[in-house]
């Protein structure tokens, strides 16, 4: 090897190890870099941790009314932090009550009078809408698809709605068959008509008296075009619930999906006295669980569709 060729190969180590050098340096440089980093971020990460356990969180001022009523609100879904003082007030003025059923109850407003804070229905113009002294209908409610029901099974010319209207038909065809008489002698009631009918049985009867089987304009539920009173073509629809066909619609109304309204059992919610006479179209599905789980349809209603 000639001279010139080892001091070439020389002058090439020397920039190798200038070159591993500075490898080194910068790959030191990083790592300390970034252990530098990661402790700072460990000490800001344990320093929220800290704030986390020193801090308490501020008092709730509900917390002792939430605790009066035994927490019930972690367990139902229709419990309105709204009526956290209604719900109070009521369980005083009731402490033989539940705490369930004082939220049920409150949430259809019976801690009120009747007619005294109403609210605008919901689900209007359909078959699960709830018109009682609470929940108003209006002036201009009239339903979408009124059809008369077939003469055979009426006192004549009754109106319903459709659903409602061919649901009652197949019940009373049904009836008939085994040896009942299920005749509709009231059925869908205009606004103007209910005025006139209030108006003469609050004359007649007084206000208060009337109240209790009448319906003041726009809360009637046969303004929905779903109710029905039903005779069995003997006698009045009053004695109703002294005939056998009583007994018959007891029993398989359910399945046509209609419900028996008014009992005098549920009269503090309803408002109205027992109609044996009249039923309420809600469908087949709501009106099976409703015979299965004896309950009002106001109490159906604020529990499983008010909040959907
Ligand atoms: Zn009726």
């Amino acid at each position: 090897m000639s001279r010139k060729k080892r001091k070439k190969k020389k002058n090439l180590f020397l920039y190798l190890d200038i070159l591993l050098i500075i490898v080194i340096a910068v790959g030191l440089f990083i790592i300390v870099k970034n252990h530098n980093k990661s402790e700072s971020n460990s000490n800001d990460s344990s320093n929220i941790d800290n704030n986390i356990i020193e801090e308490t969180p501020p008092p709730d001022p509900n917390k002792e009314k939430y605790e009066k009523l035994n927490n019930i609100n972690k367990k139902l879904d229709f419990f309105k932090d709204d009526y956290l003082d209604r719900y109070i007030e009521y369980k005083d003025k009731h402490p033989e009550l539940d705490d369930e059923t004082i939220v049920v109850y409150v949430n259809i407003g019976l801690d009120k009078d009747f007619y005294t804070d109403v609210k605008d229905s919901p689900n209007k113009y359909t078959n699960t809408v709830l018109a009682n002294k609470i929940y108003y209908l209006g002036d201009d409610y009239v339903p979408k698809d009124l059809t008369t029901i077939n003469n055979s099974y009426s006192s004549g010319n009754k109106q319903m709605t459709k659903d409602a209207a061919l649901a009652f038909e197949e019940m009373a065809r049904d009836a008939k068959k085994s040896g009942y008489t299920v005749r509709a002698v009231s059925t869908y009631r205009s606004y103007s008509y209910q005025t006139n009918l209030y108006n003469n049985y609050a004359k007649q009867d007084g206000t208060a008296k009337a109240d209790t089987y009448s319906a003041r304009a726009g809360y009637s539920e046969h303004q929905t075009g779903l109710a029905v009173d039903v005779d069995n073509a003997k006698v009045s629809y009053t004695k109703f619930g002294t005939t056998k066909e009583f007994g018959w619609m007891k029993d398989n109304a359910y399945k046509y999906g209609f419900i028996l309204r008014y009992t005098k059992e549920t009269e503090f919610i309803t408002g109205y006295m027992n109609e044996p006479w009249h039923y309420r179209y809600v469908g087949k599905d709501i009106a099976k669980y409703i015979y299965e789980h004896p309950m009002t349809y106001e109490e159906y209603y604020v529990r499983f569709l008010e909040n959907k």
